[in-house]
């Protein structure tokens, strides 16, 4: 038996939950159930988490847990719990498997069947952001080597696991050398220790392209938080519907499964909608806890359950489907089809299958780390680069000087464009006249001055170098 953690949700998640594990069930899982509520009730309640502290014990004490959809009340300060949820338990792998069930559910993509491997806790999903100038908002894009090694080695070895044949990576890194770059050098690294699967990169732009004209042409899809939460919308959705699709967040301790939709809160209530999406979590969920031949026994029910015709309205088209049902209905109809197997689309087999063993994180040894300079972000609002220059110079020191002006990642000094677009908000670059390294104590003189003489900086970026190498970004046009 395992102890999982069950949250009901809102809207529509009460009845397919129900439905859900109402097949599982049947199929013979061997769960208890502690059943938790969090979601919309609990945020209207006060508690702007959405989930209250005794729940949070709960569900680390079973470390599975099984989500249903929940509303976030729209505005008032309340925290996506999806997110909050992910980056406590430490979820750093969101797996969701993108199938066509083609003839039986509408698609472009007859043979699609891909993976998407998203990051899930870091990027630009640390959700650290500034307002520093009248004119300019940041959002801090954060990647870490663990974060990194542990996401790639998550998809190279679900990839080895499942019989996947390849692996590619997507990341813009042309244009982000220093983050999306280190994705790229860490799936290039571990990709060396699985010689058997293939592995190839993409620039996201026209991977995402050519993942949405030709899906057939990829296998498991690894990549940084961001681009992998558009992508596997995308991909479910070109698959046959968003409502299909399930995913599994995993993490070293915990994991949740969910259905990657949302609560539907005009759908609530009326037995109407679709549990496969949750369903397909709760697949990913039994894999996970070892309980296989359940897993796949649910899973050739479900899929002679859409092969019969047996659908619920999102999927329900005259001329394929034979019987429009309920959500309980369509429970029922995968219960009775237990024990067989689709004779169309190709049945299931997970023997074999479990969680995946993965290495914990090992730091690595300290590189060594020069200080090669500082940007100092300034807040000024004139237009002219040239005169900022002049009024910076006052901050040079014998030996540590301005060399640069950047607006919006563009250099603007020296030798700047009239035509260049430039708002309040400039990164300054103060470098060793004789390319030497600086010291703290020279940042903080020139903080001084600049304090002095009355120049608004709003932030500084140290310029380090790691072993020899400098590890921070050219201005545009350097
Ligand atoms: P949604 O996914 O709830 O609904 C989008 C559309 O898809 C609706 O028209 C709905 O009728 C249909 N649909 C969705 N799931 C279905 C199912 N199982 N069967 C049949 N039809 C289905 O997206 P939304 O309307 O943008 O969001 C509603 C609420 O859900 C919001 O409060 C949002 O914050 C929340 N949400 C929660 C999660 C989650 O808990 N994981 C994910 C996404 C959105």
């Amino acid at each position: 038996m395992t102890r999982i953690t069950v949250a009901k949700g809102d809207g529509i998640g009460p009845e397919i939950m129900d439905a859900t594990l109402a097949i599982i069930k049947a199929a013979g899982a061997k769960i208890d159930v502690d059943e938790i509520e969090v979601g919309e009730k609990v945020y209207l309640a006060g508690n702007t988490a959405g989930i209250a502290k005794e729940s949070w014990d709960i569900i680390r004490r079973n470390k599975i847990f099984l989500k249903a959809p929940i509303t976030t009340p729209q505005g008032g300060g309340y925290k996506s719990l999806n997110v909050t949820t992910r980056k406590f338990l430490g979820l750093y792998a969101n797996i969701r498997p993108c199938i066509s069930l083609h003839p039986f559910v509408k698609t472009k993509h007859p043979q699609m069947n891909i993976v998407i491997v998203r990051e899930n806790e870091e990027d630009l999903y640390a959700g650290i952001e500034h307002q520093q100038t009248d004119e300019v908002v940041q959002c801090l894009k954060l990647i870490s080597r663990p974060g990194c090694e542990k996401i790639v080695r998550y998809a190279f070895e679900y990839a080895k696991q499942y019989g996947r044949k390849k692996v590619t990576c997507f990341t813009k890194d042309n244009i982000m050398k220093q983050t999306d770059g280190l994705f790229h050098q860490v799936f290039d690294e571990i990709a060396k220790d699985y010689p058997t699967i293939e592995n190839e990169h993409w620039i996201i732009d026209i991977g995402a392209a050519k993942m949405a004209d030709t899906p057939e042409a990829f296998d498991v899809i690894v990549m940084p938080n961001l681009y992998g939460d558009v992508l596997s919308d995308v991909a479910a959705q070109i698959a046959g519907s968003v409502g299909l699709a399930g995913s599994a967040n995993i993490g070293e301790e915990c994991a949740m499964f969910e259905a990657i939709h949302g609560s539907a809160p005009r759908r609530a209530g009326q037995n109407m909608a679709n549990p496969s999406g949750l369903l397909q979590g709760a697949v990913l969920m039994l894999v996970h806890i070892g309980q296989v031949e359940v897993a796949e026994k649910v899973q050739n029910a479900w899929l002679k359950t859409i092969e019969d015709g047996i659908h619920t309205y999102d999927i329900f088209k005259e001329g394929t489907s034979r019987e429009k049902v309920g959500t309980k209905e369509f429970a029922d109809a995968v219960i009775s089809n237990l024990g067989q197997k689709p004779s169309q689309l190709p049945a299931v087999s997970l023997s074999g299958n479990a969680a995946l063993n993965l290495p914990k994180y090992q730091r690595k040894p300290a590189q060594k780390k020069e200080l090669l300079g500082v940007d100092l972000f300034v807040h000024w609002n004139g237009s002219s680069s040239d005169d900022l220059a002049d009024i910076l110079k006052k901050v040079n020191t014998p030996s540590v000087q301005l060399s640069m002006i950047t607006n919006r990642g563009i250099k603007v000094f020296p030798d700047g464009f009239s035509e260049t677009f430039c708002t309040d908000h400039w990164r300054c670059r103060f470098k060793h006249i004789d390319e030497k390294n600086i010291s703290k104590q020279d940042i903080i003189q020139l903080m001084q001055t600049a304090v002095d003489n009355d120049i608004d900086v709003i932030k500084t970026e140290n310029l380090y170098a790691f072993e020899g190498k400098p590890a921070f970004s050219l201005g545009q046009g350097q």
